[in-house]
């Protein structure tokens, strides 16, 4: 129990220019490695729609990986004339829209899980492709273009950012965090990258680290061996797999900003342990992790660039409580909500250098 000052600070696009700095990053790797003069952007984002079907087929967040090998093989693969683009596009297209039916028609994990399990190996291509990349995935080529990218070498902060968020974590009886969407390993190298370690250590709340949670990481084994076994159709109806079900339904809410669960989930792990809110975050059963009763703290104070991730779900959740500080950077930047929390809580800045300083004086009172 504390009544304490909660800053959030968003990570992409807010501390740091995201957007270029990862796509020069990923046209350096792959020119430089295969002597490309440019940059094939078409084939590379036409892959990249097809991110929900990689997701199931190579890797979980498949879409949080702008250099993953599967990519820049399939994306060479069509440069290279090795696999037709008519018979790729066709095909994960179809296959997409399957995997989006089932998760349209399948309320229940289990059930869910063994539609997708069906529709992935049922499907020849997939087989085929799966072989191919895999037997080009032993190219120490690809491991360089990976390792190259996360190096992470053109990111720099906004001006200012360091010296401000020294000062505001410096204020006494104001705790800060980074709250952000992505995979937890690469959203920790940024940090690093962008010499904020010290400063959020223990503190980088990326969503995807829900999917390394004790009890996610449980129920999910437990409803995939009892459907390799039969035993999830026999006993569907029982307590242990309904809880299993809605279990892992609710932290895959948890997976992003937008509906809010997220935010629930952590400021539950800061109440639970402030100083190292990951390992609450990993170790708590989603029950916990939604029960806000027990949060008590003074005010909410959120840094970020998006209206649907960063303003909505913290105005939705907090209301008078919060404060949304929006900084005008990056692709979002010219989204205009239809309506926007009121000025008491809500205030928008060209800069993060002069949203930080605004939140300094504020907490300063
Ligand atoms: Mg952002």
């Amino acid at each position: 129990m504390y009544e304490k000052t909660i800053v959030l600070f968003d990570l992409d696009n807010t501390l740091f220019e995201a957007q270029n700095s990862r796509l020069s990053a990923v046209r350096k790797a792959l020119c430089e490695t295969f002597g490309w003069t440019r940059f094939p952007w078409q084939d590379y984002f036409l892959l990249r729609d097809h991110s929900k079907v990689f997701d199931h087929c190579f890797r979980q967040s498949f879409h949080h990986f702008w250099a993953a090998p599967e990519l820049v093989i399939l994306t060479r693969a069509l440069q290279k004339g090795i696999v037709g683009r008519q018979e790729l596009l066709a095909n994960l297209s179809t296959l997409r829209w399957q995997l989006e039916s089932a998760e349209s028609r399948y309320w229940r994990i289990g059930e869910l899980e063994a539609a997708r399990k069906r529709i992935l190996q049922g499907s020849s291509f997939l087989r085929s492709l799966r072989r191919y990349v895999n037997s080009e995935r032993a190219n120490p080529k690809m491991a360089e273009i990976q390792n190259a990218y996360e190096k992470y070498e053109n990111l720099v902060l906004y001006p200012r950012v360091k010296e401000l968020i020294d000062a505001i974590t410096g204020v006494p009886g104001v705790l800060a965090y980074v709250a952000t969407e992505g995979d937890y390993g690469q959203q920790k190298k940024k940090i690093e990258k962008l010499k904020l370690g010290d400063e959020f250590r223990g503190k980088i709340l990326a969503s995807e680290l829900l999917k390394h949670n004790v009890f996610y990481l449980r129920s999910m084994r437990r409803i995939t061996r009892s459907l390799r076994t039969g035993g999830y159709w026999r006993r569907a109806e029982s307590h242990r797999y309904i809880v299993d079900d809605e279990r892992l339904r609710l932290f895959k809410l948890c997976w992003g900003k937008r509906h809010g669960f997220f935010y629930r989930a952590i400021l539950a792990a800061i109440a639970s342990n402030p100083t190292a809110p990951e390992i609450a975050l990993v170790n708590l059963d989603v029950s916990e992790l939604l029960d806000s009763r027990k949060l008590s703290f003074g005010r909410i104070i959120m840094v970020g660039d998006r209206i649907d991730l960063d303003v909505n779900p913290i105005w939705n959740l907090y209301g008078k409580r919060s404060l949304t500080l929006r900084v005008l950077k990056g692709p979002y930047s010219k989204i205009v909500a239809p309506v926007n929390p009121p000025a008491s809580n809500y205030r928008e800045f060209s800069s993060t250098g002069r949203a930080l300083a605004n939140l300094l004086d504020t907490i300063r009172g």
